[in-house]
């Protein structure tokens, strides 16, 4: 049934981080506010299918293997019994629970979310057709285009096999394969790697780049990679997978190695994790004047602006960083402008973070980038191993560092691996955005015993006078 309804202040397509957040301060603000998604509830990849159900089992993976470490504390734990049906509810509930939640805040808003697929008619309005089927068409003053991405499929891969999965699928956890191939090495194929390691698969990880976690800074990395080497069976870098054959008992890859030689070898399962793509395509856009770039980016300026006036994008349909933290802020940015606000979606900082064992985190300028831009850094290393809360975590496998500007001492960039990396560098990304110097960090007072001491310590180290370390070196 075909029915038009009157003219809302904003359409919102898509109920990931970046749309419900948007649409809710919408809301708040007294718009009058139309959310359209396929799922029931908001939460979009996020919720359903990325950070809360990889944050979930990897936390049971953290139980897991505490509790193995126990024994050198004198605790000796028996083997874990995994009941893989219990730890797939438990993570179900969780994620059912919090959609749930925000179903009830979409409610209380009086904001009315509609369960369907939307696509733009023309630069005023949108069709939507439910998930029931029916057809509905919204008039808008404004919209907001919160489509997200997708796994980006293997090139050539012409058959479709439960042996062969992307991040959604793996997630659904109904099976703990034997042996596990993981395509990609970038922190979605890392943080799923641990998970079905620790519950008793034997993961290999391909990356086709000379390092594992491309963008990250390879000091942390090879603090990382002592654990992550006893994790995973096998990390193989600068290795292509060259061919993917199917049987129906398991999957045969060739692979092109580091040295050049062809290897060939046997999973009971395969991992795609090479990418997200835009959710840019069956959206109408060329009834729109909304332009795409050559990967099918929504190309926006840094009012999140597209190229049609009334229609603004945000997440990761925009690119950039693929993070939701980034999409929620882009999509109160956008909801600003909208309401007349003069701002800009301009961070000095967005906090990358890989929820493994150890964690890593960094923000602002990396060393790798400084190299690349040639920008001159000053840089102090803290080794946790000198940090009194982690060595009484028995955990000293960790390092935090500050990138500062050698002229004005102020902090560029934090890294830091280690245990609750992903906790500690928010410190990290409100200095920056602050622009706070070296100095601030090195004279607040920072709790004992705490890994984030590690923060200060690593400020007292670039200031060349830091109480744990002997002499420490400027770098
Ligand atoms: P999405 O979350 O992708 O939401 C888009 C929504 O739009 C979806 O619900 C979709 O159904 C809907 N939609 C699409 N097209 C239409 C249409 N035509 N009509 C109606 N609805 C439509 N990020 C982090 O910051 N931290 C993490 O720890 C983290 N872990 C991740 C782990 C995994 C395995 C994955 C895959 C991603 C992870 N991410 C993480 C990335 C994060 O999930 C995304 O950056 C974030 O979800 C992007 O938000 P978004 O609002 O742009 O889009």
């Amino acid at each position: 049934m075909q029915h038009n309804k009157t003219t809302e202040d904003l359409v919102v397509i898509g109920a990931g981080p970046g749309g419900y957040p948007a649409a809710f301060h919408a809301a708040d603000i007294g718009m009058s506010v139309t959310l359209i998604d396929t799922e029931p509830n908001p939460g979009g990849v996020c919720l359903y299918r990325g950070c809360i159900p990889t944050k979930t089992l990897l936390h049971v993976s953290e139980v897991i293997r505490e509790a193995m470490n126990a024994k050198k504390t004198g605790v000796t734990f028996q083997p874990p019994d995994i009941d893989i049906d219990m730890i797939r509810k438990w993570k179900d509930g969780i994620v059912e629970k919090l959609t749930g939640g925000l179903g009830r805040l979409t409610k209380q808003r009086n904001i009315r979310m509609i369960n369907g697929r939307a696509k733009f008619i023309d630069s005023n309005s949108v069709e939507i057709i439910k998930n029931d089927g029916t057809v509905e068409n919204v008039v808008f003053k404004n919209a907001i285009i919160a489509t997200g991405s997708h796994p980006a499929p293997f090139p050539d891969l012409f058959f479709e096999t439960p042996r062969i999965m992307d991040s959604s699928e793996a997630l659904e956890l109904k099976d703990i394969p034997e042996k596990l191939l993981i395509i990609g090495g970038g922190y979605i194929g890392l943080e799923i790697g641990t998970i079905y390691s620790t519950l008793g698969s034997e993961v290999t990880i391909v990356e086709m780049m000379p390092d594992i976690l491309p963008g990250a800074d390879s000091d942390l990395i090879r603090i990382y990679s002592q654990s992550a080497r006893k994790i995973f069976s096998a990390i193989l870098t600068n290795t292509t997978v060259e061919k993917i054959d199917n049987t129906n008992e398991e999957v045969s890859v060739k692979m092109k190695l580091n040295d050049g030689k062809i290897h060939e070898a046997k999973f009971d399962k395969v991992l795609i994790t090479i990418g997200r793509k835009p959710n840019s395509d069956n959206l109408g856009l060329e009834n729109t004047a909304v332009v795409t770039d050559k990967n099918g980016f929504i190309k926006v300026n840094d009012k999140l602006q597209t190229d049609d006036p009334k229609i603004y994008a945000i997440g990761d349909v925009v690119g950039g960083a693929m993070l939701a933290h980034k999409a929620t802020h882009e999509g109160r940015t956008a909801v600003e402008v909208i309401s007349g606000k003069d701002v800009e979606f301009k961070p000095k900082a967005i906090p990358a973070v890989l929820f493994t064992d150890p964690e890593i985190s960094w923000c602002g300028l990396t060393e790798t980038e400084a190299k690349l831009k040639n920008i001159n850094i000053g840089v102090g290393r803290f080794p946790w191993a000198a940090s009194g809360r982690s060595v009484s975590l028995g955990r000293s496998d960790g390092m935090t560092k500050v990138i500062v500007d050698p002229e004005t001492e102020k902090i560029l960039g934090l890294g830091i691996v280690g245990p609750n990396a992903g906790e500690l560098i928010a410190e990290g990304a409100l200095a920056i955005e602050a622009g706070l110097r070296v100095s601030d960090l090195k004279k607040t007072i920072h709790p004992h015993p705490t890994l984030s001491e590690t923060l200060m310590e690593a400020a007292e180290v670039f200031s060349g006078e830091c109480v744990h370390i002997y002499k420490p070196q400027k770098k």
